[in-house]
């Protein structure tokens, strides 16, 4: 007995079918005695197919109305949901993000959770309803529709958790646990029975979307219990939490984030303070900048290359090309057909040699490597697009075959 908050994306919600499959699982944990508040994603591919409808309007949508339009796809399951688990007759009410409870800062289309006001879950908990919260939504301090950012539902789960103080946060989805890649990608992918936030968080940050980032920064900063399970089998899924056995396992698990470009500032004049410019200036426009490679210079030139995600790229090539004259630089060249590919492991740290065996696979499979990062426990590379796939399964084999 105690409380479980269960999540249910897209795929596991995206029939009446479905509905029903997740019903009899959430009516099952509430009949032996915990109380019990489910997420809900919208179903299917709703999201995509409303920011379509928007983009039918026009192409630059206010982005108050765009969070207003995208949280009705979570509204519609979570009422759908809620109607299934009354047939089958049980005590149960949906509650949108604002009923919930979710207060968030005011950014539009990536908010963050402020705080969480469970009086009113807590209120249906003590006449032993079930509630089936909408994911992915809250409201700001204008009392306006904010969504979480893509993929967010996982955490306003973890958000739900912590703040009821959950025995449990289970995040049911399409696949049995989180792989040492996406299963999808790569098939002789593992699944892990465990892995720590801090793993999980790294991968989850370089494009393994089998759980939110902020969900798992969030976990473990409450401590939440975490899981990843599969809402079509019944069998155990992969524990996130503080401290995992490192076993023999140098490194976790490989993940790919397509939503990366690189751009290029070539032939700079190499003095002191050009990076401090082009950087400042970015970060004066709130564009993050994620990877960043200078050449040593030569003959009085250097080139600064450093990648943002494909939604920033316009803006800041616009600003790169601004700063070009005073750069007094050749030219500035933008890449979007490149692919960022990364492998995680704590196991790391203590053992030398995991970039060797990440470059010795790349070159074995003839793909050349643009740009690297590396930190305590990742190591990520910046290739061309087309081998992405390639990659993956490259450094997959190199490390668990
Ligand atoms: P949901 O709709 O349930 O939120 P998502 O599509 O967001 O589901 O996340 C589940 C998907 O994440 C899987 O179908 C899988 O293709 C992908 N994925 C990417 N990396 C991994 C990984 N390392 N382990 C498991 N799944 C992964
Ligand atoms: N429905 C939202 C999305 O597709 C949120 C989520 O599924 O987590 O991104
Ligand atoms: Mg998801």
């Amino acid at each position: 007995m105690g409380i479980v908050v269960q999540k249910f994306g897209g795929t596991s919600v995206k029939n009446t079918e479905r509905l029903f499959n997740v019903a009899r699982i959430v009516t099952e944990t509430y009949a032996k005695g915990n109380d019990v508040a489910v997420v809900v994603s919208a179903q299917g591919d709703t999201t995509d197919e409303l920011i379509e409808k928007a983009k039918e309007i026009g192409d630059h949508p206010s982005p108050r109305e765009m969070d207003a339009l995208m949280a009705t796809g979570e509204q519609m399951s979570a009422a759908l949901l809620a109607m299934a688990i009354g047939q089958l007759g049980y005590p149960v009410k949906s509650l949108t993000g604002w009923q919930a409870g979710f207060e968030t800062d005011s950014t539009y289309g990536n908010s963050r959770i402020r705080r969480v006001n469970v009086e009113r879950i807590e209120h249906e908990f003590g006449k032993h309803n079930i509630v089936v919260v909408t994911g992915f939504q809250g409201i700001n301090r204008y009392d306006d529709i904010t969504t979480l950012g893509r993929g967010g539902s996982d955490t306003s789960a973890v958000a739900l958790a912590a703040a009821l103080k959950a025995d449990r946060c289970q995040i049911f989805t399409d696949v049995d646990g989180v792989y040492t890649a996406d299963p999808r990608l790569v098939k002789k992918a593992q699944k892990l029975d465990a892995i720590t936030y801090d793993e999980m968080l790294e991968l989850a940050s370089l494009g393994a979307q089998v759980l939110h980032n902020r969900s798992v920064e969030m976990a473990k900063k409450y401590s939440v219990n975490l899981e990843v399970l599969s809402s079509l089998e019944k069998k155990p899924g992969t524990q996130i939490k503080e401290v995992v056995k490192v076993e023999k396992m140098l490194i976790r698990g490989v993940a790919r984030d397509n939503d990366v470009v690189r751009i290029s500032i070539v032939g700079i004049a190499d003095q002191p303070g050009i990076a401090y410019q082009v950087f400042s200036l970015l970060a004066s426009k709130k564009i993050n900048v994620d990877i960043i490679l200078q050449s040593i210079g030569r003959d009085g030139t250097k080139d600064i290359s450093f990648t943002v995600s494909r939604g920033n790229m316009e803006q800041a090539m616009e600003l790169t090309e601004e700063l070009k004259e005073s750069l007094g630089a050749q030219r500035v060249v933008c890449d979007d057909q490149v692919s960022k590919v990364s492998v995680v492991g704590a196991g790391m740290v203590a053992n030398p040699g995991v970039a060797a065996k990440v470059f010795g696979a790349l070159a074995d499979a003839n793909i050349n490597i643009q740009m690297i990062a590396t930190s305590e426990i990742k190591i990520s590379v910046i290739i061309a697009l087309q081998d992405s796939e390639k990659a993956m399964n490259a450094i997959h084999d190199a490390f668990f075959d």
